[in-house]
């Protein structure tokens, strides 16, 4: 059963390899692309730069619901709070100073800002 949104993705796929190979129509073959959606099927000639472009774009894709990886565990997903879903820590520092701000009711301590004690006129004592 074909889904509303069927038509649409199988015409990008459609379009994308029809741009691509007009670039380029005696670039060699790869393959096929074959995407199926419901009861729809596209088969598509997979020419080397469509497979090219393909990958690039895949790799490249950056999902706005990716927060990265925790820096804790190295490899749990966090979540829209930056709460890792594996370990539970709250990643980063700024993750972990409104975690502190939050839980404990208190403001977070500003650094020191400024250089080395006991300098205070930049003329390193001269
Ligand atoms: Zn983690």
């Amino acid at each position: 059963m074909s889904t509303p949104h069927s038509a649409d993705v199988l015409a990008a796929f459609r379009d994308f390899v029809a741009r691509l190979d007009e670039l380029d129509p005696q670039a060699p073959m790869a393959g096929e692309l074959t995407v199926g959606l419901g009861d729809a099927t596209e088969r598509l000639p997979l020419r080397l730069p469509v497979a090219r472009a393909l990958t690039e774009a895949l790799r490249g894709y950056h999902d706005p619901r990716e927060r990265g990886n925790c820096a804790h565990c190295a490899g749990g997903r966090l979540d829209d709070d930056f709460v890792c879903r594996s370990c539970g820590i709250v990643n980063g520092l700024f993750g972990q100073t409104i975690a502190r701000f939050v839980t404990d009711g208190q403001t977070p301590r500003q650094p020191e800002l400024g250089g080395p004690r006991g300098i205070s006129d930049g003329t390193l004592g001269d």
